[in-house]
């Protein structure tokens, strides 16, 4: 029976979207409503990611929190005991292995929020996004405004020619299109 245990609270959160939707902003305030509440927090992002600092995750209007930038998801599960929440920001660069790192978290009764990018540049699902969306408890998709036609954007359109996947966002790099518009963006790119 319940009673006879100590009831854990572990559960996994996904924030996920196009650039500039405002996924790490979300991150965020949910981090600081967790510390506000003087929940322990830890913060992870994947060593990928230095475009501002070592140490932050940093959203795209300069709001941080602290963070420890990391190669291997694993090295999530050396947390301290009283870690009462733990927060992933570009999280689609790890490879799968981090959907059993965030499962065994959730597990041991970590509230695990996970924030990022939810399909490539090409509008297919990122690494391990649709794993992750699909064990979470909740996830919520946020949208950018289409910069061509100002409806919902959900497709971060590359507007270099570079193949590689790991293109870091940067405001000349990438635009937020809606889906007709994206889809557009397409043919006129073959
Ligand atoms: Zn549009």
């Amino acid at each position: 029976m319940i009673a006879e245990r100590e009831k854990k609270f572990g559960c996994i959160e996904v924030v996920c979207g196009s650039m500039f939707s405002g996924k790490t902003e979300e991150l965020i305030r949910r981090l600081r409503r967790a510390q506000f509440a003087n929940q322990k927090i830890a913060t992870f992002k994947p060593v990928i990611d230095v475009r501002y600092s070592e140490e932050e995750v940093v959203s795209h209007d300069s709001h941080s929190i602290c963070s420890k930038p990391i190669q291997n998801p694993a090295e999530m599960l050396d947390i301290d005991p009283d870690v009462k929440v733990v927060g992933v920001d570009e999280v689609q660069f790890f490879d799968n292995s981090v959907v059993d790192v965030c499962q065994t978290l959730a597990n041991r009764g970590v509230r695990v929020i996970v924030a990022g990018l939810d399909q490539d540049y090409l509008g297919k699902p990122f690494g391990p996004m649709p794993a992750l969306m699909a064990v979470a408890e909740d996830v919520q998709k946020v949208h950018a405004i289409c910069v061509k036609c100002g409806c919902l954007a959900n497709h971060s359109h590359r507007l270099n020619r570079s193949k590689d996947l790991v293109v870091l966002g940067e405001k000349d790099v990438y635009e937020p299109l809606c889906r007709d518009c994206f889809n557009e963006s397409l043919k006129e790119n073959k």
